[in-house]
């Protein structure tokens, strides 16, 4: 597999090298140079086809003899170990489930994919890598449970003191393993702004192997392609247009739907669901893009106010903003608007969606509203209920039950190393501790 920069489009690199580097040095992205049509049975007769066996045609079509077979059949077996079942709420309105991994949100599927990928690029290394990621909540909890045990490499999580849920704390400060936690007095940014710093230090660089986690590695970004093709096979007898809703905020989940349907994958149209950070329905609107600061809501991990995969999403088109609005419809919406749509959802069809899927719900209904008979809608449901639990407790007036890998982290005892926002402090950790 070759990989170019969205910056320089001239450049090569391997899979191994772009998801170890992550970034390319001149600050673009890494895209594949090639996007190939996966075979025509795989297109017209998903149905024939299980779940892993359709991730392993996409990947192997992707990535080309950069892994031989038997060992990404490997990689795909060990990822791809839980379900994503299309449910339907009516005749045009289903809800593809993604938060059935042990995270119960859609990033386990990039997290694990990433971490098996990773393992297999790193096993004839004898130097440990070691795996640095910053995370607001939801990356950390994948990530951690997709490099668990994961040989030769260990993994260094950072996150804002107070300002991750109960729960989600939990799932990064339990594992224990090759799993470390450090809680940081300070806030995401800051979290951030540490694991950059690591990055740049050429001196701590020869001392530690490191590569990053993040929302931006190509490897996350491949086996997101996988579901799409998974849902579509779900409703594929129904002879009908489909169209995907995506609720979005660094628009990874978008640009692997987009990148489904380049490979053959046969989607009428896209729609990009947003919170108040609407930066991207704008810019379909308008044709101007003015990243901001972030608004915070009540689908936080929407709240991006510069989504880092935007510039992939121009790329795939050339930055024709005349055919990108012709491909994809954006809408925004407000806390209020979400509530009320939770609402309406568990009154009508008794259905649970958390925050998140409720924005795309809304996107759905409004495009409905202007495309009265558009075909089948799957609305991307990218977290578990139970993961805003406050939020939709409150919202609804139920209780949730939660699901047994919840429930099991209750009685779990947090282990994590509080630093301050010091980089010298963080450093000094880091060589005492990996060293
Ligand atoms: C990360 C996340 C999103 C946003 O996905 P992007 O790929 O960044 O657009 C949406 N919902 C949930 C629950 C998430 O964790």
């Amino acid at each position: 597999m070759e990989l170019y920069s969205t910056n320089n489009p001239g450049l090569r690199t391997s899979l191994r090298d772009a998801i170890f580097q992550g970034l390319p040095d001149d600050n673009g992205l890494f895209m594949p140079v090639r996007i190939p049509k996966v075979s025509d049975n795989y297109i017209r007769h998903p149905e024939s086809y299980t779940f892993q066996e359709l991730a392993f045609e996409i990947a192997r079509t992707l990535i080309g003899d950069e892994i031989p077979e038997g060992d990404l059949k490997m990689i795909i077996e060990q990822s791809i170990t839980f379900p994503a079942p299309v449910i339907s709420l009516d005749k045009q309105t289903r809800v593809l489930e993604l938060f059935h991994g042990p995270s119960l949100a859609f990033k386990d599927f990039g997290a694990r994919f990433m971490a098996q990928t990773m393992s297999y690029f790193n096993r004839e290394e004898t130097e440990p890598l070691t795996i640095l990621v910053a995370t607001s909540g939801d990356t950390g909890g994948a990530v951690a449970a997709g490099f668990l045990n994961a040989p030769g490499i260990r993994v260094v999580i950072l996150y804002p003191s107070g300002k991750v849920s109960p729960l989600q704390e939990k799932q990064l400060t339990t594992l224990g393993h090759n799993i470390h936690a450090l809680e940081v007095s300070g806030t995401f940014d800051d979290c951030q702004h540490l694991v950059k710093q690591a990055f740049l230090d050429q001196e701590l660089r020869q001392q530690i192997r490191m590569s990053s986690a993040n929302s931006i590695n190509i490897s996350r970004l491949i086996p997101q392609v996988f579901y799409y093709w998974e849902a579509y096979k779900q409703i594929s007898t129904e002879q009908q247009d489909v169209i995907f809703v995506v609720p979005s905020g660094n628009f990874g989940n978008l640009t692997a739907g987009l990148i489904a349907q380049k490979m053959g994958l046969a989607v009428r149209h896209f729609i990009a669901a947003t919170n108040v950070n609407d930066v991207v329905p704008e810019y379909l609107e308008t044709g101007t893009y003015t990243p901001r600061p972030s608004i915070r809501t009540i689908s936080n991990a929407m709240d991006v106010g510069a989504p880092s995969n935007f510039s992939r999403i121009l790329d795939l088109y050339s930055s024709t903003w005349n055919i990108i609005k012709t491909q994809i419809s954006g809408y925004g919406f407000t806390d209020e608007q979400t509530r009320a749509a939770m609402q309406t959802v568990y009154q009508q069809y008794q259905y649970i969606l958390d925050p998140h899927g409720a924005v795309g719900y809304l996107a759905w209904k409004k495009f409905q509203q202007s495309h009265p008979d558009s075909g089948i809608g799957i609305i991307l449901e990218t977290a578990h209920p139970t993961k805003f639990l406050e939020e939709v407790e409150t919202t609804l007036k139920i209780r949730l039950d939660l699901p047994e890998t919840l429930a099991r982290l209750k009685s779990l005892k947090k282990e994590a190393t509080m630093i301050s926002t010091s980089y010298t402090e963080f450093k000094t950790w880091l060589l005492q501790h990996l060293n």
